[in-house]
């Protein structure tokens, strides 16, 4: 508290956001809102409906949901106790498990299967790096209650879908199957019998969760251990007939679409839950933060988080990795200026021009208004109200001058090259016009 302290006289010291969590901006928040327009056209599309879940969470949710020897629970989540009432809380650092909570908690399941989707901040202390921060944002979609493969295929359709409609290109398709629990014990047993013999090649961390998560050892980044994980056992050679039924029938619906993937056996995503098909959206674009979408089923996570048993799967895609991918390839960027910048000459006119500009919006336009930026008399001069109006981006320079005012009229005069000069148009025909320009959107 007391660097915050003020005492009169002295200049407050700034206060910084905290490491790893950032303000988001115009003009970049443009491509924020761009985005999330899409996903919510796209959503309704494929029947997706909107949820929204608490920021925090009881910690239990997590340790049960996640699983204990998990990155996220073992060390990047954001937890703390409630001052108040001694509660343990965590900062959600996904959303999945909190959306199964509540559509327990509001048994949502009773009358058959939903279709969801959410947006919104998760939390997680890891290194800040490029595409990797400790506030960031997350787009899931989760289809609960659909033990089927068209559950899955309809899901990687969805991302698909949303990846042309945003531009993206040289995302690829990465699919595994984890199996059933039964499947995944034997080759478990396998993996940990092969990574006994080996334990002078696996690093401190693949030592540790050598009893306790061998899986993810498969996931490391370590490239010393790139040839021992290599050659060690695979899942998908341990898969009986039916989860592998599951897995081919959610490859031929791919490939009736036309949606390339590729079979990667060491994909085995960073939470417990996990089981059948899991998959992951990566480029080669972004670095070593190269997936931007990860997901896969989770038919046994209702039931450990206290619900009834139900089938559910989903995914999640990382909202700044995106567009960090949109920015990297200068795809679609979204247009953020107004259609028109008002001019306003006298300041006395400014009442009865912000009664017009009501109107403008109201048929569909975007307008902004000049206003001064520092206290003083009027609106400034026309050369620099001129000056902002190019700045601006704007389109059209409305310029509501005095004596066009008295004769009931504004001059609308276009501001980018080649689309017009100058003309002078009565107040009522402006309405008018200004559909005209929503139209032709
Ligand atoms: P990684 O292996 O990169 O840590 P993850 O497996 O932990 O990813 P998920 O939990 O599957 O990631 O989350 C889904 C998506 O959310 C990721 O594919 C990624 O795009 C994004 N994401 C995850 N963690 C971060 C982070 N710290 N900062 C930004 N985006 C993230
Ligand atoms: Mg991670």
């Amino acid at each position: 508290m007391s660097n915050l302290n003020n005492t009169p006289g002295n200049k407050a010291q700034k206060v910084a956001a905290v490491k790893g969590m950032n303000d988001i901006l115009p003009p970049d928040s443009a491509r924020w809102e761009w985005l999330e327009d899409k996903v919510r056209r796209l959503m309704a599309q494929y029947a997706y409906r909107n949820m929204r879940t608490p920021i925090v969470e009881p910690t239990a949710l997590f340790v049960r949901g996640l699983g204990e020897v998990t990155d996220i629970v073992e060390k990047e989540m954001y937890s703390f106790e409630d001052r108040l009432n001694g509660e343990q809380l965590t900062l959600r650092p996904e959303a999945t498990a909190g959306v199964v909570r509540a559509v327990v908690e509001h048994s949502m399941l009773y009358d058959g299967g939903k279709r969801l989707y959410y947006m919104g901040p998760m939390f997680r202390h890891e290194r800040p790096q490029r595409g990797r921060y400790r506030q960031f944002h997350q787009i899931g979609a989760e289809a609960l209650g659909f033990p089927g493969a068209e559950a899955d295929a309809e899901l990687i359709l969805l991302a698909t879908a949303l990846w042309r409609e945003l531009g993206l290109q040289d995302v690829r398709l990465e699919l595994n199957s984890l199996g059933q629990p039964a499947e995944r014990k034997a080759h478990r047993a396998a993996l940990i019998g092969y990574l006994e013999q080996r334990t002078d090649q696996l690093d401190e961390e693949a030592r540790r969760r050598l009893h306790s998560n061998p899986l993810r050892i498969l996931d490391t980044k370590n490239p010393g251990m790139q040839a021992l994980v290599e050659a060690a056992p695979k899942l998908i050679d341990f898969l009986g007939e039916e989860s592998l039924r599951h897995f081919d029938r959610v490859k031929a619906i791919l490939d009736a679409n036309g949606v390339a993937w590729w079979v990667n056996p060491r994909l085995v995503r960073g939470m417990d839950y996990y089981n059948l098909t899991v998959f992951e959206f990566v480029t080669d674009r972004l670095g070593s933060q190269g997936t931007i979408c990860g997901g896969g089923r989770y038919d046994y996570l209702i039931e450990q988080i206290g619900g009834k048993p139900a089938p559910a799967v989903g995914w999640a895609l990382g909202v700044e990795r995106v567009l960090e991918l949109i920015k990297e390839q200068e795809a679609s960027a979204p247009d953020v200026a107004a259609d028109a910048y008002a001019i306003v000459p006298e300041a006395d006119t400014v009442p009865q021009v912000m009664a017009v500009l009501q109107q403008l919006r109201s048929c569909g336009v975007s307008v902004q208004m000049h206003a001064p930026t520092t206290s003083g008399d009027g609106m400034g001069s026309m050369k620099s109200q001129f000056k902002k109006a190019d700045a601006s981006g704007c389109r059209y320079a409305l310029i509501f001058g005095a004596d066009e005012l008295g004769r009931g009229a504004v001059t609308v005069k276009a501001l980018r090259d080649g689309e017009g000069g100058q003309v002078e148009r009565p107040l009522d025909a402006v309405a008018q016009w200004a559909g005209s320009l929503q139209s032709a959107r």
